[in-house]
């Protein structure tokens, strides 16, 4: 199984103003994910950073997924910027991670 992970707001806090170098790592949410990770699933973190500005944050954001001790198959840039995600696929990450929404962490009794 596939999954996406979002960054931003889902694995670590950012400022508002989107200084990224800023962003605090969310503990609960980045262990939950690497168990993820550890049961077998292909975890692919997809993030809309630099998305705007075009700036590249992929140095920047490998670091901190290293720092933060963040297991992953595979870290993409590029999500186009959007307000609003209607997929029938998708889970919102504060369902996810508050265990209100189906998820396969469930499965695994992660929570
Ligand atoms: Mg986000």
């Amino acid at each position: 199984m596939v999954i996406y992970v979002d960054i931003d707001e889902t694995i670590c806090n950012t400022p508002k103003d989107r200084d990224y170098s800023k962003s605090k790592p969310i503990r609960d949410n980045i262990e939950k994910v690497n168990d993820l990770f550890d049961f077998g699933y292909t975890i692919v973190y997809w993030t809309a950073r630099g998305s705007g500005s075009g700036k590249d944050y992929s140095k920047l954001t490998e670091r901190q997924l290293k720092k933060w001790k963040v297991k992953y198959t595979e870290l993409k840039l590029g999500k186009p910027m959007y307000d609003l995600f209607i997929c029938d696929k998708a889970i919102n990450s504060v369902d996810f991670f508050t265990n209100r929404s189906r998820s396969p962490a469930r499965r695994h009794e992660i929570y």
